[in-house]
């Protein structure tokens, strides 16, 4: 048997979640069975977790949208048993059991090997956030993005994707300005790779223009909503914006001059469904540009039963980096 913190909805429509000892005959259909070492927090989770979301259609539940781990034992000649591995998106913690509990079955496609260099707690430390800040760094550097073309600017600086991707265009050689809502935190973001941090307030309540004075070659933007139209606006020529989350909102409001009078591209980014070799080819460039040193005062470590409570906390724009569940 095995720990797992059961999310479940009552007739009332209240969503709950505790830890359970679950029999291995509960875990859902797959074949490969992983030992999980640890399990990451991110916004989606706290979605999960809070019910916010609608993103569960069925209970009882096990969320956890990734996690790194050893492979207990596998159906697929890929795995076998021993192997260190790491899993991120294909909607498991959201359709399929995910990574809050001691064991998770899943499909084996879903898997990525745990590249080499990385142990299962750095693997937990990048997580879907730092996969998705290295994406993003991708498909803008693909749209022709170099160090020399400017500043680059990232929203949620302080937040799980935001703050690595701060690290890694910092370690890029770029110059980065980080984009907060929580300005007590520019230290960390300037010892983290940032040139400069800059107060959300501050940017949100500069005056709204059609098109705006030009200041980014390119930007990160994790929150949406009225901060991405606004940064549209402040876009270099032939600038590219990559948006990958909505944790201002999901709304845009912002107009098409950027786009017809400055040649700016916005990139959409999704890392659930990226297919394996994209999956790799991300890993083995964290493997080479993050440094988890670096990172180690942003991460903070929990156990299940934390989850509840931090779920609530990532939801309300209060959790800093990455927290690190560990099921054990
Ligand atoms: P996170 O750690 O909570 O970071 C989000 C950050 O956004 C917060 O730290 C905060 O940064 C800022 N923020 C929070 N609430 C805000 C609000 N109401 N208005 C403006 N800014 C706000 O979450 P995460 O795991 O990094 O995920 C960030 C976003 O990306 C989420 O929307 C998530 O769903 C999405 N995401 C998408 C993908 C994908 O595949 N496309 C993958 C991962 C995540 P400051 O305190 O610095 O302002």
């Amino acid at each position: 048997s095995f720990r797992a913190l059961v999310t479940d909805k009552d007739a009332a429509g209240v969503v709950q979640s505790s830890v359970q000892q679950l029999d291995d005959a509960r875990l859902p259909e797959g074949n490969v069975t992983v030992d999980i070492d640890w399990a990451g927090l991110n916004y989606k989770d706290g979605l999960v977790l809070t019910g916010a979301g609608g993103l569960v259609r069925n209970y009882p539940h096990v969320a956890g949208i990734d996690f790194a781990g050893i492979v207990r034992d596998s159906a697929d000649p890929r795995y076998v048993a021993g192997q260190p591995v790491v899993l991120t998106g294909w909607r498991v913690g959201e359709a399929h059991w995910g990574g809050y509990a001691e064991r998770a079955r899943v499909n084996a496609d879903w898997l990525v090997p745990l590249p080499d260099g990385l142990s299962t707690r750095d693997a937990m430390i990048v997580g879907t956030a730092g996969l998705t800040a290295m994406l993003s760094i991708n498909r803008l550097e693909a749209a022709g993005l170099t160090p020399a073309a400017g500043d680059v600017l990232v929203t949620g600086a302080a937040g799980g994707v935001g703050s690595i991707a701060t690290a890694m265009l910092g370690r890029l050689g770029y110059d980065v300005t980080a984009l907060s809502g929580r300005p007590q935190h520019a230290e960390a973001l300037l010892a983290l790779g940032a040139s400069a941090v800059m107060s959300r307030d501050e940017f949100l309540a500069a005056p709204d223009k059609p098109l705006e004075s030009a200041r980014w070659a390119a930007a990160i933007d994790s929150v949406g909503g009225k901060v991405l139209g606004k940064l549209l606006k402040q876009v270099n020529y032939g600038g590219a914006v990559a948006a990958l989350g909505n944790a201002g909102g999901i709304g845009l409001e912002t107009n098409v001059l950027p786009f017809i009078l400055r040649g700016v591209t916005l990139i959409g980014i999704d890392s659930v469904m990226q297919p394996y070799a994209t999956r790799v080819a991300a890993w083995s460039r964290i493997v080479e540009l993050f440094d988890p040193a670096v990172y180690g005062s942003l991460v903070h470590e929990i156990g299940l039963e934390d989850l509840p409570a931090a779920a609530k906390d990532i939801i309300a724009g209060n959790v800093r980096g990455r927290l690190l569940v560990k099921p054990r």
